[in-house]
């Protein structure tokens, strides 16, 4: 029997580096996996369908909603994003753990379905450099209107972070992915994530000759 894999949630606002630091993470921890998620918007020149996100049109979009084939989806910024739940569940079950990138409202989602689900927020170090990143990103639409919107957004989400496990700082991209590989390795380590390996060693245990003074034997 293989150890069913975790499910860790990540959210951080728009511009905090999340895509970066979760790459090297997954590069990082052997045997943790990032989820693949749909989306309804375009790709990006730089993004490929089935790496980045599968892209599908909204219609499709809608169908699989109502085929319930999302373990969590949201409206972020007018766009349909959503996880697969049989996507999810079979990594889990071949004892992958799993890590969602994705925005409060799912998060929120997720852990209504799934209460053994571990919540992580990746913070910037200020809402400054929030702003400057997403300016030097120059991905936004001429005006600002967008930029405006992603701060706004930002200011809501920061407001959901009590809903989470753990906070981490993204100051400098190697601490932070190292904080978040701490707390993947010490949530591998719970006494609930580790009831296959607990009960292999404790049967090694009952085979012992004779019985060696445990508790409630004479
Ligand atoms: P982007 O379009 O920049 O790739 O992502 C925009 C936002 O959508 C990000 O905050 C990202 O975390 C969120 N997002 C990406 N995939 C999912 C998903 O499957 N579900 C939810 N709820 N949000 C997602």
């Amino acid at each position: 029997m293989t150890r069913r894999g975790l499910l860790i949630v990540l959210s951080a606002p728009s511009g905090t580096g999340k895509t970066t630091v979760v790459g090297r993470l997954v590069e990082r921890v052997p045997g943790l996996v990032r989820s693949r998620s749909y989306t309804s918007r375009a790709a990006r020149p730089e993004e490929v369908d089935g790496v980045d996100y599968h892209f599908v049109a909204p219609a499709r979009f809608r169908d699989m909603i109502d085929a319930g084939a999302f373990l969590e989806w949201a409206d972020v910024f007018g766009r349909l994003y959503g996880t697969s739940a049989a996507e999810t569940e079979r990594s889990r079950a071949a004892g992958l753990d799993v890590v969602l990138v994705i925005d409060v409202q799912g998060a929120q989602q997720v852990r209504r379905r799934a209460r053994d689900a571990v919540g992580i927020f990746v913070l910037p170090p200020s809402f400054r450099t929030l702003e400057d990143r997403l300016r030097g990103r120059g991905r936004e639409a001429p005006g600002g209107s967008d930029l405006e919107r992603r701060l706004r957004t930002a200011r809501r989400e920061v407001e959901m972070i009590d809903e989470y496990d753990y906070v981490v700082v993204n100051d400098e991209i190697d601490a932070c992915v190292d904080r978040l590989r701490h707390i993947v390795l010490a949530e591998r380590s719970r006494v609930a994530a580790m009831r296959h390996t607990i009960r292999s060693v404790v049967e090694t245990f009952d085979a012992l000759e004779p019985p060696v003074g445990r508790p409630g034997t004479v």
